[in-house]
């Protein structure tokens, strides 16, 4: 009977663990995968585009400033005069230059002369540049272009070669003529944190590149004329469309060494650079992933917890089951079913022994009246006391059950008939000695017994048991409260 119990609450755990596992598993991974298209979509759709016009009007607002500083000059009446005059007065030159640069706070302002070929700063004249020098190539392939302005990272021979961010603009006469470049130059370190900070704030690599996919301002300082975004893997294949100037901004996902990588390229015409802002997808997954494991990991924890409960429940259920069908639950003494379990295995021993076993039945005289009187309340005290009473009277080994109203039985083991009658004696005194105080009435009962022994005749449990009742249907004739066999 229990096992079967056991067996069944068994298969109710796991199905119960089973239910519960695939519930937390198949939400975490419903909620995985939706944050992972998300993720994917979001990023092309939403994140990158709104992260660009953010970073483009910033870095704009940061580089447009330098580049009027140096239209400005490009247009100064004053320096076109003192080229077309022939570049006199060297003081004047420098006198201008490092107003210009301590007014605007750059680090260096500069003047490149076609007609002379000196490189005016705000010291005087540092160099002549010449086709022949490495460091001058700027210079001629900004005079071979039309552009009125280009920005151009560089050493500043200068300022012992400091990465600079020059700004290059244009110097021509009033009729057209090329007289040569001049600008300012900012400090890429100060440009590099600021990218950093744009990085930090957007958790996006942002950086821009030339015109031909060169790295030139990136918060890493050892990337810049280094790394090449077109011969990226994943970027290759697209790069004839990137590079070429236009409104539209590109933005996809690639494949980078195995990683998926959204990207979004912007052409900042000012500049003729690009604007490309990009994030590692797989490291987004990844927190999806790390939040997964977490979810499934509280979905166990959660499993194990219920099922960690479901077995003390069950525990305490069979408990409480065994309990019910063993005891009385109102007297504590055994039921009528377990008794007579325990009945017929006695007898078989007492015979199989050949010892001496009796059984006494016992009915409370008249309670009837202790109901209609003081009520069932009362009437339920005195069946506790009375079965306390029996209990107290008997040796621990005997075994006392409630037959059922207010009759018990008592199983005496090794105890003769003259035992058993003084034991019933014994009960009954003990009992009719006893009140039970309601709060206003002092109420005893006396009890009945009758007393039934095993011998050659009396040898199974029923014919005990009719034995003892009949007995104590003759104790009730003769007047109750007496024992009788
Ligand atoms: P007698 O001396 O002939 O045994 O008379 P009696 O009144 O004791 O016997 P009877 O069989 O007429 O009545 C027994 C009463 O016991 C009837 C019933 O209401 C009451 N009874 C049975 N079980 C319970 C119980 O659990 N609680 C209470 N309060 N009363 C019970
Ligand atoms: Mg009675
Ligand atoms: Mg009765």
């Amino acid at each position: 009977m229990n096992k079967i119990k056991n067996i069944n609450s068994r298969w109710f755990i796991f199905v119960l663990i089973m239910i519960l596992s695939f519930g937390f598993i198949t939400t975490s991974m419903l909620s995985y995968l939706a944050t992972k298209n998300y993720v994917i979509h979001s990023a092309v759709n939403q994140t990158l585009p709104l992260i660009s016009d953010n970073i483009y009007s910033e870095i704009k607002k940061e580089l447009l400033d330098p580049i009027n500083v140096s239209s400005l000059m490009a247009n100064d009446a004053f320096l076109i005069d003192w080229v077309e005059s022939g570049e006199n007065k060297l003081d004047s030159i420098k006198e201008y230059l490092s107003r210009i640069k301590s007014k605007y706070g750059y680090t260096s302002t500069f003047f490149v002369s076609d007609v002379s070929s000196n490189y005016y700063y705000s010291e005087g004249i540092l160099k002549q540049v010449s086709e022949d020098d490495d460091h001058d190539v700027w210079y001629y392939d900004f005079k071979t272009t039309d552009q009125a302005v280009d920005l151009d990272v560089d050493n500043d021979e200068a300022r012992q070669g400091i990465l600079t961010v020059f700004i290059n603009h244009r110097l021509e006469s009033k009729t057209g003529k090329y007289l040569g470049a001049t600008g300012v130059g900012l400090e890429l370190i100060d440009i590099g944190e600021k990218f950093n900070t744009y990085q930090e704030q957007y958790k996006h690599e942002i950086y821009l590149v030339d015109e031909n996919g060169f790295i030139q301002i990136h918060s890493n300082p050892t990337l810049i004329d280094t790394v090449n975004l077109m011969t990226r893997e994943g970027i290759s294949e697209y790069a004839d469309d990137l590079l070429t100037p236009s409104d539209n901004i590109h933005i996809f996902e690639f494949i980078e060494g195995g990683e998926l990588k959204a990207i979004s390229i912007r052409y900042i015409p000012e500049f003729n650079w690009y604007l490309v802002i990009e994030k590692n997808q797989t490291e987004s997954l990844l927190e999806a992933r790390k939040s997964l494991w977490e979810n499934i990991g509280i979905g166990l924890l959660v499993t194990i917890i219920i099922t960690f409960l479901m077995i003390v429940i069950f525990k305490l259920y069979n408990h409480k089951m065994e309990q019910l069908a063993t005891f009385d639950e109102l007297t504590k003494l055994y039921n009528r079913r377990f008794f007579m379990q325990i009945i017929s295995r006695e007898i078989a021993i007492a015979q199989r022994y050949n010892h001496s076993l009796s059984l006494l039945m016992l009915d409370i005289d008249n309670f009837k009246e202790v109901n209609e009187k003081y009520g069932h309340m009362v009437g339920d005290e005195m069946l506790y006391m009375v079965s306390s009473m029996i209990k107290a009277t008997v040796r621990n080994t005997d075994i006392v059950a409630r037959w059922g109203g207010e009759e018990f039985v008592v199983l005496l083991m090794h105890t003769d008939i003259d035992e058993a009658i003084r034991t019933a004696n014994r009960i009954r005194i003990a009992v009719a000695g006893k009140t039970l105080y309601t709060g206003h009435d002092e109420v005893f009962r006396t009890v009945s017994a009758g007393v039934a022994t095993l011998d050659d005749d009396t040898n199974s449990e029923e014919r005990l048991m009719k034995n003892a009742d009949e007995a104590l249907f003759r104790a009730k004739s003769k007047g109750k409260n007496r024992t009788a066999k």
